[in-house]
């Protein structure tokens, strides 16, 4: 696409969407009992829906990288479009206005894994698969944690043994979100046992229909399996495929760790817990009146505000050219705060309505939210590491005591933890 500035790119986006997408309806003014009343964090996906919905999204996707408008910053060199960053926000606010399929498939994959790839993927990997992915040819995991390996993430035990000019990876993986859709996979295993746990791990791009990766489903709570295990045995994966230096691999996970951070806590703030929706609700049942009620209500749309503000600053950053750092873990722990005050509002109003199937509309359906809310305090870091993240990184408190940083990974019997 040839420089355009702000106006022109504008106009451009605005011409592709009114000929391939249509607008939303006009949103009707919210009243309690008529629509949907899904409130679900986690929902019980029908695997053939869910392969109806990806592909669906993926060929919007394509559409719109082949318009120019599927990597808008990225560098022209690899396929993208070379434009400001804050053009993506231009793009996100128009896109926005109309019915498309849901994106949420490339949320991990294009919000963390990319740009990881694109910090320290070597050239030849870049141009492969960066367009592929924005493109939504390939879809892609963050394959971290293990069962003995989450806050604390440097003491991960995956295997990776070098053979020539290819690696060969042995263990297993826990929680990966939408592995049995993914094509491709970063991974981040452990390249020499002898060093400090910190220093000998390497970070890698897997691809996960290689002979050797397994993919098992696990359910949550909510009844929805969104997430896998996921087992590695003798699973090769060529040199070039490496993400950065040899035994470098934390500083790749640190690169994708902040940008998680920076897209859950960006996100809409609350789930189906909308301040319209919530106040609805509270004058259905009568309760508007109950000062007790109205301060919980409030607490949430305080919450709200200050997460969208903290957001903004966190944007504007970005906007600026800076890459999310600690500070990115304040709007998750906010984000997470204002879905626990919405559970405990949800709660006290619907008492046992919240439990209980009666079919009356807008009730049950929060049992969803109120289950899937946990999952959102751990996965991307949990609240405590989160808080030890600010306390340490931001206010410049100490650093936990007893993390050892120095002794080799094999003598270690406990780990420390994920922000370390
Ligand atoms: C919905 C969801 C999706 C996920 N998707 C992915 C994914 O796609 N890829 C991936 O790799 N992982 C994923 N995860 C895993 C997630 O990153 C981990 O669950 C998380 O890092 C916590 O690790 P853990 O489960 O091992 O808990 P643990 O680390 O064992 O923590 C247990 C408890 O101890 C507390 N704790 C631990 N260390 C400290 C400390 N130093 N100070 C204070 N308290 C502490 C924790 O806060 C927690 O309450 C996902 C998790 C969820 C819930």
């Amino acid at each position: 696409m040839p420089e355009m500035n702000e106006e022109q790119f504008t106009t451009e986006a605005s011409v592709f969407l009114e000929a391939n997408a249509s607008r939303k309806a006009e949103q009707k003014a919210f009243v309690w009992g008529e629509g949907p009343d899904n409130a679900a964090l986690f929902e019980e996906v029908d695997r053939e829906q869910e392969q109806l919905d990806l592909a669906a999204a993926k060929e919007w996707r394509a559409q719109k990288f082949d318009a120019g408008f599927g990597w808008i910053s990225g560098p022209t060199e690899f396929g993208g479009g070379g434009h400001p960053r804050r053009y993506e926000r231009i793009w996100a606010n128009l896109e926005s206005q109309f019915d498309v399929p849901d994106s949420g498939f490339f949320g991990i994959g294009l919000g963390m894994v990319a740009p990881t790839i694109l910090a320290h993927g070597n050239p030849e990997v870049v141009a492969e698969l960066l367009p592929k992915m924005y493109r939504a040819d390939l879809v892609s995991c963050q394959l971290f944690s293990e069962p003995g390996a989450g806050s604390d993430l440097a003491s991960l035990q995956m295997r990776a043994d070098r053979d020539g000019d290819e690696w060969i990876l042995n263990g297993q993986k826990v929680w990966t979100s939408g592995a049995h859709y993914s094509d491709v996979g970063e991974v981040i295993a452990r390249s020499d046992f002898d060093l400090p746990k910190h220093q000998g791990l390497t970070g890698f791009v897997v691809d996960m229909h290689a002979p050797g990766v397994e993919v098992k489903p696990l359910r949550q709570m909510t009844g929805g399996a969104n997430f896998n295990e996921v087992f590695f045995s003798d699973v090769r994966i060529p040199d070039s495929h490496r993400l950065g230096e040899v035994n470098q691999g934390w500083s790749v996970a640190l690169t994708t760790l902040m940008n998680e951070r920076a897209s859950i806590g960006s996100g809409s703030g609350g789930g189906g817990g909308s301040y319209t929706k919530l106040s609805a609700m509270l004058r259905h049942f009568e309760l508007d009146n109950d000062s007790l009620s109205r301060q919980q209500l409030m607490n949430i749309f305080t919450y709200g505000k200050v997460l969208g503000w903290s957001n903004q600053r966190s944007l504007d950053a970005l906007k600026a050219g800076k890459t999310p750092g600690p500070e990115m873990s304040l709007s998750k722990m906010g984000l997470t705060r204002q879905m626990q005050a919405t559970c405990d509002f949800v709660s006290d109003v619907l008492e046992a309505r919240l439990v209980a199937d009666t079919g009356e509309w807008g009730t049950f359906s929060w049992a969803g939210f109120v289950l899937g809310q946990p999952a959102m305090r751990i996965a991307g870091g949990s609240d405590e590491v989160m808080r030890n993240i600010v306390g340490e990184r931001v206010l410049g408190l100490p650093k936990e005591p007893g993390i050892d940083t120095t002794s080799p990974f094999k003598e270690l019997k406990v780990g420390t933890q994920r922000n370390e």
